[in-house]
Formats: C-alpha cells, sequence, structure tokens
C-alpha cells in the first residue's frame, strides 16, 4: 500500500482547510487568482494545519500544490472583484480528493505485513550479517545493546555519547527530535514534548494532545525505537531485528500496543521480553549459568527474585535458575509506579514551601512547573548520595532556592515504598516460598539506587542484595542476549548463547458472563496468573436464540470478580454460524498465550463441520488499516531524514 491524498482526507476529513479557505473571503480577487499570493494564503498555511499524519509526508509527494490549485475553482468565485466561497465547499473539495488516489511513486513502502512482522523501511537493505539488538524501552531512559564479536552485551551509546537516552520527543515544526534536546525543550515548549509515554501504551491516544493532536501512544514510542535503531546502525551497520522489553506486569494490550510501535520504526521485532526476565538472564549470564559448563551450586534452582523500579513502572519476579535455563515463577507490579512518582512528591513538597514563601503557587506557570520537575528528578539523585539536596527554580523572573533533607524525603515517600514492599511479599507468597527460599536479590532499574529501597528490601528478605548487574543496562543487555538466542534459532546467531526462558502470564485471563441466578456481568476466569507459557484453554458458549448469526464475547485480564475492575482486552466475535442453528447449540473459544504473553483467539461449532470466522476486535489499540497508514507516514518521514 502506498498513502495518497484521498486517503488521508478520508480519515481525518477536510475541515483542517477551514481557517485558511475562510480568511480569504472578501479580500480583493487577486488574492487567489495570483499564484504567488494564492501559496502565500492558503496552500502553505492549509499544509501547516493539516494532521501530523498529513504532513509526515512531503507535500510534493501527495501533490498537495496540485490539490489545491485544483481546489480553487470549485470553491471559490470571484463575482464583483472579492473572494467569495461556494456554499457546500466541503463537499467539493472531498470530491475532488477523490481524484488524488493514484499511489504516491515512493519506491517501496514499509508497512506491516498480516503474515509476518518484519518491516524493514523503505529503501532500507536487508543486513548481510544478521544484527539484533536488545532495547530497554523506558518509561524516562531507554537503552540499546547488542553482543560484541566475543558474544558480550554491551550498549550502544547514542549521537551525543551517552547510554541512556532520555525517552522524550518533541515534536518540532522541522521534525522530530528524541533524547536530552527534546528534555531541554520541554521547558520551554512543554504542549509540543512526549514524556512518559509508556504510561499510556495501550491506550487510544497520548494523554494530551502534541502540538494541538492527539497522538497514539505507539507513534510516539516509535520514534524513541526509531531513534535507538539509528544509533545502533551508526556502530553496527544496518539493524533490523530487535527484542524490545516490557514490563513483567503489562497487560495484553500494552504488549500488543509495544510491538505494533517496534514494526512502525521499522524493526522486525524478534519478540518482547519481560523487564525482570531480562535482568535475570544478564545475572546468569554473568554468574556463568548460561555456560554449559556453568553450575548452580546445590540439588534445586537458585531462586532469584528481581525487584525492577524504574522511572515509570515497578515490577517484582521470581525466577527460578538451573543451567542455562530461566523459569518465572511468580510475578506482580505496577505499571503506574516508578521513578516519576518520586519526582512528584518532591515537587509537591518543593512547591509547597515555595506558596510559603511567596504566597504564589509556582505549579500555576507551566514553565515554572517544568523545571520544578527537571530540578526535583536532579536533587532526587543527590538525595541517593547525601542527606541534603537543593532545588532551584525560576519563577517571576527570579531564581528560588528550596532546601530539602533526605529524612523529610524519606518520610514523605514512604507510602510509596510501602507500595513496592507489598508487591514484594506477594509476589514471594504466590511463589509459594518464603523469604528465606530466597538466594539472591537482585535489583534493577534507576530507581533502586535510592536508598530507602535498598533498606526496605535488606530488611524485608534478611540478607544483603545483590547489586553485580548494572541497574541501567542489565535489562538491554539480558534483551540482546534474548535476541541471539532467537537468531540462533534462526540458524544466524553468534553461536554463543544458549538457553531457554519460561515465562508466565501477569494477569488472568477471563471473559464475561452472566451469573444465571443474580442475572449480574461477572468475570470468569480461565486461564489463571502465573500459568507457565505458553498455555491455551477453551470455554464453551451457548447461542441463546435459534437461528443465531454470531455470538460475541467480552475478553477481560484481571483477578476481579468485576468486569469494570479488569482490563478489556478486547471483544471476541464468532460469526458466520451456519442458518437454523437451535438455540442452545455449543461454540467453543480457544484462548491462548504466547511464550510472550501476546493472545491468539480462535473458535469452532462443536459438532459441526462448518467453519466460523473469529474476529477479535480490541477497542483501544491502532487498526489495522490505521498501523499501514501510520507505517507509511513514518517512514515517509524517516526516509526525508526529518
Ligand atoms: P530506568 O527506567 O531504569 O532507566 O530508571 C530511571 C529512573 O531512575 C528515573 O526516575 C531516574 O530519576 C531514576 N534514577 C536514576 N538514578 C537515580 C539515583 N541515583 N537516585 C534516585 N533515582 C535515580
Amino acid at each position: 500500500m502506498a498513502a495518497n491524498l484521498q486517503q488521508l482526507l478520508k480519515k481525518h476529513g477536510v475541515d483542517f482547510l477551514r481557517a485558511a479557505v475562510q480568511q480569504l473571503v472578501g479580500r480583493p480577487a487577486a488574492a487567489i487568482s495570483d499564484d504567488q499570493q494564492y501559496r502565500q494564503l492558503l496552500i502553505d498555511p492549509a499544509w501547516q494545519a493539516a494532521p501530523m499524519q498529513m504532513r509526515l509526508f512531503s507535500p510534493e509527494g501527495l501533490h498537495w500544490e496540485e490539490f489545491c490549485f485544483a481546489l480553487r475553482p470549485r470553491i471559490f468565485n470571484l463575482t464583483g472583484g472579492t473572494v467569495a466561497l461556494a456554499p457546500k465547499w466541503q463537499t467539493a473539495a472531498s470530491e475532488l480528493a477523490d481524484q488524488f488516489g493514484t499511489a504516491v511513486d515512493r519506491g517501496s513502502a514499509a508497512a506491516p505485513s498480516a503474515s509476518s512482522s518484519a518491516v524493514l523501511a523503505a529503501g532500507e537493505k536487508a543486513p548481510a550479517r544478521a544484527a539484533a539488538v536488545g532495547i530497554d524501552l523506558g518509561t524516562t531512559y531507554s537503552v540499546v545493546a547488542h553482543l560484541d564479536a566475543q558474544g558480550r552485551p554491551v550498549s550502544i551509546p547514542n549521537a551525543n555519547g551517552d547510554i541512556l537516552t532520555p525517552s522524550v520527543v518533541l515534536f518540532d515544526r522541522d521534525g522530530t527530535v528524541v533524547g536530552r534536546e527534546a528534555v531541554l525543550a520541554a521547558a520551554i515548549e512543554p504542549d509540543k514534548v512526549a514524556d512518559c509515554v509508556k504510561r499510556d501504551m495501550g491506550a487510544k491516544h497520548y494523554r494530551r494532545p502534541i502540538g494541538g493532536e492527539l497522538l497514539p501512544p505507539e507513534v510516539i514510542s516509535s520514534y524513541i525505537l526509531r531513534r535507538l535503531k539509528d544509533d545502533a546502525a551508526r556502530k553496527m551497520g544496518n539493524v533490523s531485528k530487535a527484542v524490545i522489553t516490557v514490563p513483567a506486569y503489562f497487560d495484553e494490550p500494552r504488549r500488543r500496543a509495544t510491538m505494533d510501535a517496534g514494526r512502525l520504526a521499522g524493526l522486525e521485532v524478534l519478540d518482547i521480553i519481560n523487564e525482570p526476565t531480562a535482568a535475570a538472564i544478564l545475572y546468569g549470564y554473568q554468574e556463568g549459568f548460561l555456560d554449559r559448563s556453568g553450575k548452580v551450586a546445590g540439588d534445586r534452582p537458585l531462586r532469584v527474585l528481581v525487584y525492577d523500579l524504574g522511572g515509570g513502572t515497578f515490577d517484582v519476579t521470581v525466577v527460578e535458575m538451573s543451567n542455562q535455563s530461566f523459569k518465572a515463577v511468580a510475578t506482580d507490579g505496577d505499571v503506574q509506579l516508578g521513578g516519576k512518582d518520586w519526582d512528584e512528591k518532591l515537587v509537591e513538597m518543593a512547591a509547597e514551601m515555595l506558596v510559603l514563601e511567596l504566597g504564589d503557587d509556582p505549579r500555576n506557570d507551566p514553565e515554572a512547573l517544568q523545571d520544578l520537575w527537571l530540578t526535583s528528578e536532579a536533587a532526587k539523585k543527590t538525595l541517593s548520595e547525601r542527606p541534603k539536596a537543593t532545588l532551584f527554580v525560576n519563577y517571576q523572573g527570579r531564581r528560588h532556592k528550596v532546601e530539602v533533607t533526605r529524612d523529610e524525603f524519606e518520610e514523605a515517600t514512604a507510602p510509596l515504598v510501602l507500595r513496592t514492599r507489598t508487591t514484594a511479599e506477594i509476589v514471594v507468597m504466590q511463589a509459594g516460598l518464603t523469604w528465606a527460599d530466597i538466594d539472591r536479590v537482585v535489583v534493577v532499574g534507576g530507581s533502586t539506587r535510592m536508598p530507602m529501597i535498598r533498606r526496605m528490601l535488606e530488611e524485608l528478605a534478611g540478607r544483603a542484595i545483590d547489586l553485580t548487574v548494572s541497574a541501567d543496562e542489565a535489562v538491554a543487555h539480558g534483551a540482546a542476549l534474548y535476541a541471539d538466542l532467537l537468531l540462533q534459532k534462526q540458524g544466524i546467531g553468534s553461536g554463543h548463547t544458549q538457553f531457554a526462558v519460561t515465562n508466565i502470564n501477569s494477569h488472568s485471563l477471563g471473559v464475561v458472563g452472566t451469573d444465571p441466578v443474580t442475572g449480574r456481568q461477572l468475570n470468569r476466569i480461565i486461564i489463571p496468573k502465573n500459568s507457565p507459557l505458553p498455555v491455551a484453554a477453551a470455554r464453551r458458549f451457548k447461542t441463546s436464540q435459534p437461528n443465531q448469526p454470531s455470538v460475541k464475547v467480552t475478553v477481560v485480564e484481571g483477578e476481579s470478580e468485576l468486569p469494570d475492575a479488569c482490563i478489556e482486552v478486547g471483544i471476541c466475535v464468532i460469526r458466520d454460524l451456519p442458518p437454523r442453528l437451535p438455540a442452545g447449540s455449543p461454540v467453543e473459544v480457544g484462548y491462548s498465550y504466547g511464550e510472550n504473553g501476546r493472545l491468539q483467539v480462535t473458535a469452532s461449532l462443536v459438532g459441526h463441520e462448518a467453519r466460523v470466522t473469529t474476529e477479535f476486535v480490541r477497542d483501544n489499540s491502532l487498526s489495522d488499516d490505521d498501523l499501514l497508514l501510520w507505517a507509511e507516514c513514518l517512514s515517509a518521514e524517516a526516509e526525508r531524514g526529518l
């Protein structure tokens, strides 16, 4: 598919032309009869007002000028020497758009194909030697890593020479910028900057408009991934394959969104892997357990608790390790808890001190607020090292100073620490273990540098925590090892890695049914949480009326009996039931989680040869059509080097 103006205008409508069109009304006829003036007054401003999905193409590629010139006689008339607008100008514009449906000639298009997840950005060639990277797509920072010639995982620095790339995107008039520059721009133009997008993965839109537009989180994340891909390509040559990590506690819609983001970035997503599992793989590699000769002491597997507190998400997982095998046994977490919440507490503390001093709240000023966030994150890091930190905030033309002590900070954030402590206790219990059975406590994620976290964990586990893996890089390094393992299965890996990984599902899978006694809607769990993956289960449903053409089943993830307290994964519609089917005919729906926690749904009519079709409709994710269109737009933009 190659996107064209017809398709884009069909999707977005022509209303964005309104302001440019109406500001011509009443002007002298020359305003539009003169080509140069018409360009300045309509063609250029209307393009600037076009939806982002359109502007990612070049105006030439979409024949924008041609369209606008063809539009001129159809929607304007010049009787009386001044410009007037035809009453049904939008209809005329839409009709004209239908003629601009010829494919844009830009060579092959990047688009996720239905049969494979492989996506090469237009013009890219497959690399001669297979190169795969591991990507830790973090809420606040991201890291990309690969295996060196000796099979050792190493991080790849970005163009600034940093290992950590801030997961922040600036949508500028001239293009997009990812990383440190975007963070700096956030202080000046916060409405053009998207951060913490990982928290919105699985939702329809990023939480607030960027430059006036609501963007899908997958699209914003794809910019971060493309930047990492390009940084890796500078070191390794072309990079097309990747393993991307996700929090173990990510539900299915968030997993799907992450894979889609990778595909939009022009990556073949070999797989997604849980962050704590990736960290455990790296730990096992460092301890020599990936090596054929590596032995785990004793006659039982080593039980490792991975506590992962990043910028925006939190996970605890117990992994059993034996020689070359990693088996997750229990996991829990919170996708809305991370370093950002500690920053927020400091923002609150500093702002309240300033309110007392100034009688005015700096949080009401967007620039001062952005400043508060930046200085708070820096102060938080200082408080990991020192008993006191100073925050500087620019507000009302003056630089204000606030001091916070570690004790005050720890007291204010104690409820956050307690939340992670409770989760860790639950996970150990769900694994059927006690703390005495846990052999190692491994910490990853930048936020585990906070002394309050280390203290709490040591107290809980009754042992020193293991600090041998890099809090920032362990996840990306584990993902790089896993990527190599997957390449090996395709016969193209480094030959260094050999291990097995068993994952579990982090949320129970259920279907919504009606309680026959009370008539209430209830979630009926069919695959319980912490089941080893892959796992499959089937459930029978009955048609309720004779001659019923279809059956609809709502699929949810969550532990509660109440559907509203769970996450809706999608609606499964079983169509094409044969005619004259009596009421009460059984339809069997099969659900299976792949090793990466992605869901497949199938259906069959019990006792019938007739084939039925199952459509799994997801409300909150990009439709396949939209995904194709975005893939087109983003690859057009990448080709233009924006
Ligand atoms: P990650 O997602 O693992 O890169 O973790 C990023 C989070 O770790 C951010 O919220 C950082 O502010 C936080 N972080 C990094 N270093 C420190 C530190 N020294 N003390 C406290 N938090 C830190």
